[in-house]
């Protein structure tokens, strides 16, 4: 039930960070799973559609589709827990922090090839063809300049200047629409064919930013056995064989109440999902972000909120007998199960704006993560 999408810009786009204040504005290097519901709610509204049809009610009012985040070539956010050479870059090795914290191995080792300190890389990576390895995405970003109108001579108002970060035109952003049901895609497919191709998205449409077209084709859902051969790879490179291990990964950010419905970035298992309730946090690479939105229907601001950043990195870990070796392939085999429903339905609060996307068992937190400790071999022998 997934439609593949893809957004490209035909001119320059400005989308905010959180509500405008001072006279430099930035944009979010990605568009952001709410945003192109929002337009895609407007588009249909404009093409006559109403929000009393039985479509616009399942795919916005019953929140029948998820609409995630669209990324440069459908790339991923940097695990907070992936390291890059701060003077090689892309030519060295990449490593990864998120097995290493939990197993107690060093944490703060120079480039293995140049001995350089090593950093937080930014922005997105894309898998490449061979296993482990990365690319690093190129952000093309670019500055707007305009001037403030005097309303009453319609002429410019000398004091007050704006300058505007945008990503340039010409970009194309990859993501997935993820139906519920098959009833909810046909309610989508029938909003997307009442609407426009022509999307606008963020600010500064009146000077003619935030113009994108948009296509979509039918995309195939996860494979289980690709959810299963991460989570044993993972847990393979963990190597204690009385653990089950598994790592979340967000690709947007997420949203987690407390009790006092606080927002919260420390998880444990059952806040993924009751059925993982015994599972602890080993090792937590996180941070927050804030968030806020325009309410279209009451026409005020969203409250500020502070999600969890895209690319937080997670290790939940539980204990089991070391010589019970069918109980641990049946605890995997059921891990892995509800790993994939969560891949496809994400985790959290305010799942149809395309929060809360995340992968299970990421390639890279082992692949990279073996970099790390071959590193290390070496540095001991
Ligand atoms: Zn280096």
């Amino acid at each position: 039930m997934i439609l593949e999408t893809r957004l490209t810009s035909e001119s320059p786009l400005a989308i905010s960070v959180r509500r405008g204040a001072g006279f430099s504005l930035d944009t979010l290097h990605h568009i952001p799973g709410n945003a192109i519901r929002g337009a895609i709610a407007q588009a249909y509204l404009e093409s006559g559609g109403s929000v009393t049809s039985s479509e616009f009610q399942r795919v916005f009012v019953a929140e029948g589709v998820r609409f995630q985040d669209h990324r440069s070539d459908g790339a991923r956010p940097w695990p907070l827990s992936a390291r890059q050479c701060s003077q090689g870059l892309e030519k060295h090795p990449y490593r990864d922090l998120l097995l290493a914290a939990a197993t107690g191995r060093r944490l703060l080792e120079p480039c293995r090839w140049c001995e350089a300190k090593m950093e937080r890389p930014q922005g997105f990576y894309l898998p490449l063809g061979q296993v482990g390895e990365v690319r690093a995405v190129e952000i093309s970003v670019e500055r707007q300049m305009h001037s403030a109108v005097d309303p009453r001579r319609l002429s410019v108002l000398p004091g007050q200047f704006h300058s505007s970060r945008t990503r340039k035109a010409a970009q194309n952003f990859e993501g997935r629409l993820v139906a519920k049901d098959a009833d909810s895609l046909e309610a989508l497919e029938s909003v997307l064919e009442r609407g426009k191709s022509e999307l606008t998205l963020g600010r500064g449409r009146t000077r003619g930013l935030g113009q994108v077209r948009f296509r979509y084709d039918a995309g195939e859902p996860t494979r289980p056995e690709s959810v299963r051969e991460r989570l044993q790879a993972l847990n393979a490179e963990f190597g204690l064989t009385d653990w089950v291990v598994f790592s979340c990964t967000f690709c947007s950010a997420a949203l987690f109440y407390d009790e006092w419905l606080r927002c919260q970035s420390q998880l444990s298992g059952g806040d993924l999902d009751p059925h993982l309730a015994d599972y602890e946090c080993l090792s937590a690479w996180t941070g927050q972000v804030p968030w806020s939105g325009w309410h279209a229907g009451a026409g005020l601001p969203r409250p500020e909120l502070w999600m969890i950043a895209p690319g937080a990195s997670y290790l939940f870990g539980r204990r089991v007998a070391r010589d019970r070796v069918d109980e641990r392939e049946q605890e995997l085999a059921r891990v892995a199960a509800v790993l994939h429903r969560l891949e496809q339905q994400g985790v959290g609060e305010r799942l149809a704006e395309g929060f809360g996307e995340m992968i299970a068992c990421s390639e890279y937190h082992y692949e990279l993560g073996r970099a790390g400790s071959a590193d290390r071999q070496a540095g001991g022998a």
